[in-house]
């Protein structure tokens, strides 16, 4: 990894949650009895080479200040939007005093709380070295199917070349803030950070990652990350941390 270069990682955490159902924002699902955006603060600040973490949170969110990742010093908040891009591109604004146009930036999903270190290890050493950047992505491997409107499979689709995005997203600051800026300028969506920055022209890098870096979306997701967690001695090891008494 190349030295002199600086990393940040901006973590979007803003989202209301409408697709997990209830009224708890998916990021604050609580797994093995702490919140998914707890768990995606600590795989970034397990990682030395971030130099710090702008976290987009919803205007009103009471619950950010009271995870114990946010009494960190390189952990800051900054006032997300309304599209997962608008709080990026929020994130990116707020580190404008201190982030250069050639550091990176990590995008990391605050409802991905399964991160494995190796995943982010192989993502800042393979993209480290590229121009653009690169994102940790998933070959498909299941079978593709085209709906007709009665939710019929009409058609089956080509899986070759295809893959899922996957966070983190490791782009160049000043290529990702122009990227997203042209996004909202022509209203064009975006739901990742690549895409953004595909519509310059650029290529970022797929990297292949683990399949169990999977986004909390649905409510049985929970207990497929619970367990993912938990197969790591995750849990215990936080239960241990939680029970060590203050000296
Ligand atoms: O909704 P989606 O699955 O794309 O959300 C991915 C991430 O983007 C989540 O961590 C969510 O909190 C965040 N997000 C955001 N601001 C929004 C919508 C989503 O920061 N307005």
């Amino acid at each position: 990894m190349k030295r002199g270069v600086r990393r940040w990682a901006v973590v979007p955490a803003a989202g209301r949650g409408e697709r997990f159902g209830g009224s708890l924002p998916k990021q604050y699902v609580p797994l093995l009895g702490r919140p998914a955006l707890s768990w995606s603060l600590a795989a970034l600040l397990a990682e030395p080479a971030i130099l710090g973490i702008m976290v987009a949170i919803a205007p009103g969110d009471r619950r950010f200040a009271r995870l114990p990742e946010a009494r960190d010093p390189r952990v800051r908040s900054c006032p997300g939007g309304a599209r997962r891009e608008l709080s990026v591109a929020n994130a990116l604004a707020a580190l404008a005093g201190e982030a250069r146009d050639e550091d990176w930036v990590l995008v990391h999903d605050a409802a991905r709380p399964c991160l494995h270190p190796d995943d982010l290890r192989a993502l800042l050493e393979v993209v480290g070295e590229d121009a653009v950047g690169g994102l940790l992505a998933l070959p498909l491997s299941d079978t593709l199917k085209a709906a007709d409107p009665r939710g019929c499979s009409a058609r089956t689709l080509p899986r070759e070349g295809l893959w899922r995005a996957l966070t983190p997203q490791m782009i160049r600051y000043g290529v990702l803030r122009r990227a997203l800026a042209l996004s909202i300028e022509r209203d064009r969506p975006v739901t990742d950070e690549a895409a953004a920055v595909e519509a310059l022209g650029m290529r970022p890098r797929l990297v292949p990652g683990r399949a169990d870096n999977i986004k909390v979306t649905q409510p049985e997701d929970r207990t497929m990350a619970e367990a993912i967690l938990a197969a790591r001695g995750a849990g215990s090891a936080h239960r241990t941390r939680l029970r060590r008494p203050r000296v």
